[in-house]
């Protein structure tokens, strides 16, 4: 039997007549760049998370940076980021100008450690971008409070947690603003590249969507000069057939982790992933760690099921970081969860039949 990573396949079958109508729509109507469908899907996507706009843009990487260049970043600001996240997180500091500050993560819930970034506050440092890593909020209260006392601002890098919730309250909702990817295998996927980024600041919103549409909102009246970053229309319609399902999607995967918690509880060679009482995650990645982590992939791939490490390296130890020349031990938790961080298989579509495969694999590792 086999288990895949995940199965974008067999989620558009679960809504192909609706995905299916929703293109032609867009090609009976030529609407590929912006149009109804556009606005629509903003509209609804602020709606969603619960923020008063929402600026769509081409993807998640493009959402931080038009998100860092319409907050002003200047050359030589420092901006703290977190060591362990997808690339996007840091280099879009370096874009937009900046210079990445990296601060450890908590060795619990992998997201940045709050008691670790006052430290690294120096005179250039304007904002921190926690990453809710996973599908797992960070620690935002503690995060929030640093931010509100040093006068940095806080963008949350969302692209892993659509609709998950810290003490109640929805990510994306915390910082002056928050960025969203829709990759096709993030929890909210099109069908191509996508992305967009949510605030409640007018003025933030306006700058951003117009330094996305090469910097102007009427044709023709270029106020800076931007880039080209957009939303299609495909995609757009694509997005807002999903968006009523994502909720049902998500109690699918939180309903998986938690098989997957209980029934492998009890094999002592697997550290299980924690999440914090007061938050709820919505399982991008269910990631375990264990020492053996590259024997038991190998295990798991020859009995069919698909896992993948998400990321094999911390960030400041990737060699377009060398420069910062940190020592190998300086980020002990955010480098031991790259070396033995392994993603099971997890997807809303998942069956109990592909589960159970997966934890008896999981259970005859010796
Ligand atoms: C996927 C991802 C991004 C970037 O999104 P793209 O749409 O692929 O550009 C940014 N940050 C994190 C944490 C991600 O997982």
């Amino acid at each position: 039997m086999n288990v895949p990573f995940a199965d974008l396949h067999a989620q558009y079958l679960s809504i192909k007549d609706e995905i299916d109508a929703a293109i032609a729509d867009v090609i009976a109507r030529s609407a590929f760049i912006r149009g109804p469908q556009v606005e629509y899907f903003e509209a609804a996507f602020a709606n969603e998370i619960g923020t008063d706009h929402c600026v769509s843009c081409g993807n998640g990487t493009d959402a931080l940076y038009i998100a860092m260049v319409a907050l002003g970043l200047k050359p030589g600001d420092e901006v703290i980021v977190p060591a362990m996240s997808w690339i996007s997180t840091s280099e879009t500091v370096t874009q937009a100008g900046g210079r990445p500050v990296f601060c450890e993560i908590d060795a619990e819930t992998y997201t940045i450690a709050p008691g670790s970034i006052e430290a690294l506050i120096s005179e250039r440092t304007v904002g921190i971008i926690p990453v809710h890593l996973y599908g797992q909020p960070a620690d935002m209260d503690p995060i929030m409070d640093i931010a509100g006392r040093r006068g940095l601002w806080v963008i949350e890098d969302c692209a892993q947690a659509h609709l998950a919730r810290y003490r109640g309250q929805t990510v994306g909702t915390f910082g002056v603003a928050a960025t969203f990817s829709f990759y096709p295998g993030k929890n909210l996927g099109a069908m191509g590249d996508a992305g967009a980024i949510v605030t409640n600041d007018a003025a933030l919103a306006d700058r951003m969507a117009m330094f996305a549409r090469h910097g102007g909102l009427v044709k023709g009246d270029h106020q800076i000069e931007g880039i080209n970053s957009r939303l299609d229309g495909l995609q757009a319609a694509i997005l807002s057939v999903k968006l009523p399902y994502l909720a049902g999607w998500t109690n699918a995967r939180q309903r998986l982790a938690m098989s997957y918690s209980d029934a492998l509880a009890d094999l002592t060679f697997i550290n299980l992933p924690r999440v914090a009482q007061d938050r709820d995650s919505v399982w991008h990645l269910y990631v375990i760690q264990t020492e053996r982590r590259d024997a038991l992939a190998k295990h798991l791939k020859e009995r069919g099921i698909a896992t993948s490490v998400n990321y094999p390296r911390a960030l400041p130890f990737l060699p377009c970081y060398a420069g910062y020349a940190h020592p190998a031990d300086a980020f002990p938790h955010a480098s031991r969860l790259a070396d033995q961080g392994l993603a099971l298989p997890l997807f809303a579509e998942m069956t109990e039949h592909q589960q159970r495969h997966v934890i008896s694999a999981l259970a005859e590792f010796i």
